[in-house]
């Protein structure tokens, strides 16, 4: 991909791995040619055995941060991932409001890979109320749409409903990874609210394991902004992101810590 001039802002927590958070955003943007910036809204202690602890900063830290660099170098695409304050979580739909970037990408991370919850449901609720309504895209494990939506997916049925029930906050399109649910059984569901349809695309990974790998929701939303950056719609950009991710996965999967395990990163 050519140098890209507009920057990318990345809103997320630290992730001292490198496999998810600011840190893999940093590493798939420039990656893949674009130009980072980043505001931090959470350190965490972690590493291969699980996270230890979380700080998040204050809303007004956040904030800060944000306002520092959106006024002085307007970035055209957003991404955002780990908020886990209801207060940031409006402190930062407000400032995007205000400033009105082309695309904002959202990663939530409400579950994480290991599925451990990363935001109270008082936060989900802020998320889907505030933050949604702002967003061309939204990514989500189907545990993610679970807590959103407040309803179980165990059939494609609620899976169609858990989607429409998404874009009818307001985002423009909707990428629901790692379904599993019949009759698709590995795929990813991508919809856009203009023609409601969904398509369904075959999993990059063997059934359940996509859902496993760290990093991996993360560094395809960091590289679905950088190819809608760069002038893809966000059908193409998903398609990009996906192959781009693909043809990571053997260089990737190398760091073993204490858990003796292979890290599954990206
Ligand atoms: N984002 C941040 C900042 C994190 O620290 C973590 C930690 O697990 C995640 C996301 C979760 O990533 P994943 O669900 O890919 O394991």
């Amino acid at each position: 991909m050519e140098q890209q001039v507009t920057p990318i802002l990345t809103i997320n927590g630290s992730d001292g791995t490198g496999g998810a958070g600011i840190q893999a955003d940093i590493k798939t943007i420039s990656a893949l040619g674009g130009r980072v910036l980043s505001a931090i809204t959470s350190i965490t202690a972690q590493n291969t055995l699980g996270i230890q602890e979380f700080f998040d900063l204050p809303a007004t830290t956040v904030e800060g941060q944000i306002e520092a660099i959106v006024n002085d170098m307007q970035p055209a695409v957003v991404k955002v991932g780990m908020i886990r304050r209801a207060d940031t979580v409006a402190q930062i739909a407000r400032l995007l409001k205000q400033h009105k970037p082309k695309h904002i990408i959202y990663d939530p991370v409400i579950v994480s890979s290991q599925g451990e919850m990363l935001m109270a449901q008082e936060v989900v609720d802020e998320v889907r109320h505030s933050l949604l309504p702002l967003c061309s895209l939204v990514l989500m494990k189907r545990a993610d749409a679970e807590l959103l939506t407040h309803t179980a997916i165990n059939t494609a049925a609620d899976l169609n409903r858990a989607v429409k029930s998404v874009l009818a906050e307001g985002c423009k399109a909707v990428l629901l990874q790692g379904s599993h649910t019949p009759p698709q059984n590995v795929a990813d569901v991508f919809a856009m609210s203009n023609d409601g349809e969904p398509t369904f695309l075959p999993s990059l990974f063997g059934e359940g394991e996509g859902n496993t790998r760290h990093g991996l929701s993360g560094s395809m939303s960091a590289a679905i902004a950088t190819f809608v950056n760069g002038g893809n719609t966000l059908f193409e950009a998903v398609v990009n992101a996906r192959n781009y991710i693909a043809q990571l996965q053997p260089q990737h999967t190398g760091i073993i810590g204490r858990s003796g395990e292979l890290f599954n990163e990206f």
